[in-house]
């Protein structure tokens, strides 16, 4: 099969859909792959490291489209990638289809096939093409909740992991999930006194049981949310339920009740923000203050470790795009279950249940 990845093209987005080491296992498996020159140099990887395991490098994303039969990407295409799109085409990609009604529609007249990433399972219930991106962010942030808390930077001028004679910092993390452990353990790693809540008594029991020593865990009540809130220099916002918007667990009047220069730090800003002050903030321009609180509401994280980032990304779909290579999508999905529910389009039609009930159209 001719595999191809274009450039991304979304503003801010340095990730690229194909590292030479995914592009040489499909060469190693008798594939071809064309790469749009320079597609890789935001995550650090020259167009000499895809020609150097065998990668063609083509000048235009139009000769990508015009030529792959798989495009493997990193965002939803573009409205300029879709009118490139041809029937046919399997387009292997993160969609988020649900709330981008134009998206669907074009993908539907380009007859193509499109599998997105974000409904890929793993058959524990998990997203695994998703799980890298949240443990990336996770782990982030700490890091850049860190560098809020900093005076300059308008924060509490409080040091993470405290000095001899002088406490640590105090993080809470509000939900324990994939994000939430990542940051929970990246916090404690720095020092700081670190509380996780979470409304899950079995997740709870799980992270008691591993990381018993290394943070505590609380019931996330209002009650409990609201104390912890008070008493934190730094509360990551980590929650999610599966296809609504995050619930509002900090409001407005309680960040009057905070410490002066705390950090808030909303990762869960992708799904709407778990805090009612929250909104969506860039790399370019990530932190701004309410009330005397910074909130930092960064909502495409893993971009500021694209290098990261885009590895982690290829270590996951690498099995999968191999799969839709070898065995081309029908029979890829017809033998893997997990494969089969990232199918969202096809020849004109949704194929993706929850994504028709949100757009309201026939699946
Ligand atoms: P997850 O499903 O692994 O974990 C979510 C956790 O939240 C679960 O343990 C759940 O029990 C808990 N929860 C749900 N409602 C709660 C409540 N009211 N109070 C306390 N806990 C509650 O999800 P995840 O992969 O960790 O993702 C968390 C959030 O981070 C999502 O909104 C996701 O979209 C977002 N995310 C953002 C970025 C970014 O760049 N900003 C990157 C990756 C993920």
């Amino acid at each position: 099969m001719k595999i191809g990845c274009p450039s991304e093209i979304k503003p801010q987005e340095f990730r690229v859909g194909l590292t030479p080491n995914a592009a040489q296992e499909a060469i190693s498996h008798g594939h071809e792959v064309i790469v749009q020159s320079g597609a890789g140099a935001g995550a650090g990887f020259e167009d000499e490291a895809y020609s150097a395991v065998g990668a063609g490098i083509v000048d235009s994303a139009e000769q990508v489209f015009a030529e792959a039969e798989m495009i493997v990407k990193v965002k939803e295409p573009q409205a300029g990638e879709r009118k490139m799109l041809r029937e046919g085409q399997l387009l292997f990609t993160y969609l988020h289809l649900a709330p981008d009604p134009e998206q669907t529609r074009d993908l539907l007249a380009s007859g193509c096939t499109a599998i997105a990433y974000e409904t890929v399972t793993d058959g524990r219930g998990g997203l695994p093409l998703l799980a890298p991106m949240s443990e990336v962010a996770g782990k982030l942030a700490p890091q850049v909740g860190a560098w809020t808390l900093q005076k300059a930077n308008g924060g509490r001028g409080v040091l993470m992991g405290g000095v001899p004679g002088v406490g640590p910092a105090k993080v809470a993390v509000i939900g324990g999930g994939v994000v939430g452990t990542h940051a929970a353990r990246v916090a404690a790693g720095m020092g700081a006194d670190v509380t996780v809540l979470d409304r899950s008594l079995p997740r709870m029991r799980y992270l008691d049981d591993v990381f018993g020593g290394t943070f505590k865990t609380m019931y996330a009540s209002a009650g409990n949310t609201a104390e912890i809130a008070r008493e934190a220099d730094m509360v990551i916002g980590a929650v999610l339920i599966p296809g609504a918007a995050a619930p509002k667990l900090i409001s407005r009047a309680q960040l009057s009740e905070m410490k002066p220069g705390a950090a808030l730090v909303d990762v869960a800003i992708d799904q709407g923000g778990c805090f009612e002050t929250s909104k969506a903030t860039t790399h370019a321009d990530p932190i701004y203050e309410v009330d005397g609180i910074m909130h930092y509401c960064v909502a495409n994280m893993p971009g500021a470790v694209a290098r990261t980032s885009t590895i982690a990304l290829g270590n996951a779909t690498m099995p999968f795009m191999l799969a839709l290579a070898d065995k081309g999508w029908k029979r890829a999905c017809a033998e893997d279950e997990n494969l089969l529910n990232g199918l969202n389009v096809h020849a004109g039609k949704l194929t993706y249940g929850a994504v028709g009930q949100a757009l309201g159209i026939e699946v």
